[in-house]
């Protein structure tokens, strides 16, 4: 399969799908890996353009131990708007190039705008990506792709109705998030977490409810061309 993944900022991916992404890429399935935002507004200490920059590097390292391949959509933090004409071309553009089988993405009610947005953006433009009338450079999609909602921050307010067991690969997806190094000083500094340690956490906690030692938890979007005969998750 042909899996991709769509964050709002580097790091989304890593704290709350790294370890099935990881397990995709393990068992021999193409993974893409894309953060909508370039995370340019997380940093007290460097400018924008200096964050991004960064940010930009330290995602296509986590990408490159996960084994995935990296994509941005550019965005800047704070301004996903899925009613935005542009970005919903840069998505379409996205679903268009990478032709996915599955495609895993934010929960619609998770902690902050820019999460809840690319899970709106997702879900429009995955069906928009399958119209050959809607014009862009890129030709249609064949298929309107099933999608899972990955987990949302510590998990407040998601029941998982699906868990991957990521035990294997935990280590895996703690180095895939060690790799956002500023983003581990950013959350400190900010919001006073140990983002390493509250994933390790919540990663457990998931694993506690399914009888397994680290697990992720997903919620399958089951409207009508999405449904799923088969479990596509690891
Ligand atoms: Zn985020």
């Amino acid at each position: 399969m042909r899996v991709l993944a769509v964050g709002a900022h580097p790091d989304d991916l890593e704290i709350l799908c790294g370890g099935t992404l990881a397990r995709f890429s393990r068992e021999g399935h193409d993974v893409v890996m894309c953060h909508a935002t370039s995370g340019d507004r997380g940093s007290f200490v460097t400018t924008s353009e200096e964050t991004a920059a960064i940010r930009d590097g330290e995602a296509r390292r986590a990408a490159e131990i996960c084994g995935a391949e990296h994509a941005t959509l550019g965005l800047h933090d704070g301004e996903v708007n899925a009613a935005d004409p542009a970005q919903r071309t840069l998505v379409i553009d996205l679903v268009r190039d990478t032709r996915p089988d599955l495609i895993l993405t934010h929960h619609p009610q998770d902690y902050m705008s820019d999460h809840n947005e690319i899970a709106r953006l997702v879900f429009d433009c995955s069906f928009h990506a399958t119209l050959p009338l809607y014009e862009t450079s890129r030709p249609h999609h064949e298929k309107v792709t099933p999608i899972y909602y990955m987990d949302t921050v510590m998990g407040l307010g998601f029941q998982p109705t699906e868990y991957v067991d990521v035990s294997e690969v935990i280590e895996t997806k703690v180095a895939m998030l060690e790799a956002h190094q500023s983003q581990l000083v950013w959350l400190r500094d900010h919001d006073g977490v140990d983002i390493v340690e509250q994933m390790r956490t919540a990663t457990r906690f998931r694993g506690l409810q399914c009888g397994a030692q680290y697990a992720e938890g997903f919620i399958p979007c089951l409207t009508w061309l999405r449904g799923m005969t088969k479990r596509l998750l690891p």
